[in-house]
């Protein structure tokens, strides 16, 4: 009997080792994977460390709190991608640094754009090219924040599933159970924020914000974006006097009770704008970064409850 038990032991340790002496490809799913998989920015790495789980360690290229829309990757930035298996993008040209950066880095690996697929729509607060101060040639871009929909985000979790999957075929039970936990949880936030949101009365659901980032939002949720500091879909453009004019104009007629500053941006124009129209300026509001995990939004859905809580606050 003794004997039977030793035997099986011996057995069992023997098939152990020969399992973690395996290549990646051929580990069982349960056993972490040695794959290096970088995520462009903070919210794109917890979506993408939901979905890879204990499998997979995702880590984020940009710091905390970093603008991506200006980022620009130094030298280790660069070593950190050259020795990446798998780089997860936002993509819809938000990472206006990675095509060439990617060029330079050498080496290969898969890219995954988690916004493949996914339809663009037009910045509608974008300035006419004699409004703008500071032209710059992303001018007639779309718009890329797709992330402050969540049904959207559901597609930048298959995205993000499907290319985990290709790089590292046997993780593909643990992916694809995990990616169907957060597209659930996805899911929920959606219906959440649909329950918050009916706490505003549906002529205040007006946002203006420091650029255009709550478009997809907004079309989502019922808001009206009255205007943007920076009329644009990206932080690099600066407004002409005209357009301040334009939306101080635009504050009064609809009457919009609030500027919602982005977190990291300067509040002096906001404040200025707010003077003149008796509005209040909110800066507690986290869109393109995430915080410590002891900071307001240390995930994806910590960051989405707490500006839909902050923009319910101000509005309702
Ligand atoms: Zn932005």
């Amino acid at each position: 009997m003794q004997n039977t038990t030793f035997r099986w032991l011996t057995l069992l340790i023997l098939t152990t080792f020969l399992l973690t002496a395996c290549s990646p490809a051929t580990q069982p799913a349960s056993s972490a994977s040695t794959l290096k998989v970088l995520a462009a920015e903070t919210f794109l790495a917890d979506i993408a460390q939901n979905v890879a789980g204990e499998r997979v360690q995702v880590q984020s290229l940009l710091p905390l709190g970093v603008d991506p829309h200006t980022f620009e990757p130094t030298p280790q930035d660069v070593k950190k991608i050259a020795e990446s298996n798998v780089l997860i993008l936002n993509g819809a040209g938000f990472e206006k640094w990675a095509e060439k950066t990617l060029q330079n880095a050498g080496g290969e690996r898969l890219v995954i754009e988690a916004a493949a697929g996914l339809t663009m729509r037009e910045p509608k607060l974008e300035m006419h090219e004699h409004e703008q101060e500071t032209h710059t040639d992303h001018h007639h871009e779309g718009d890329p924040h797709f992330w402050f929909d969540p049904t959207l985000v559901i597609k930048y979790v298959e995205n993000i599933r499907d290319g985990l999957i290709a790089a590292d075929p046997a993780g593909k039970d643990v992916y694809t159970t995990n990616a169907a936990a957060y597209i659930t949880q996805l899911n929920e936030l959606d219906a959440w924020i649909k329950t918050q949101v009916e706490q505003i009365p549906p002529q205040r659901r007006l946002l203006i914000t420091d650029h255009e980032t709550f478009g997809y939002f907004a079309d989502r949720y019922g808001f009206t974006l009255v205007g943007a500091i920076i009329p644009n879909a990206t932080t690099e453009a600066a407004p002409s006097a005209q357009a301040l004019a334009g939306l101080i104009e635009q504050i009064r007629e609809t009457g919009a009770p609030a500027i919602f500053l982005e977190t990291g941006r300067s509040p002096q124009l906001a404040e200025q704008i707010a003077a003149e129209t008796n509005t209040t300026v909110v800066t507690d509001i986290y869109t393109h970064s995430l915080t410590e995990a002891d900071g307001k939004a240390p995930t994806y859905i910590d960051m989405m409850k707490h500006n839909v809580t902050v923009i319910v606050q101000a509005l309702k």
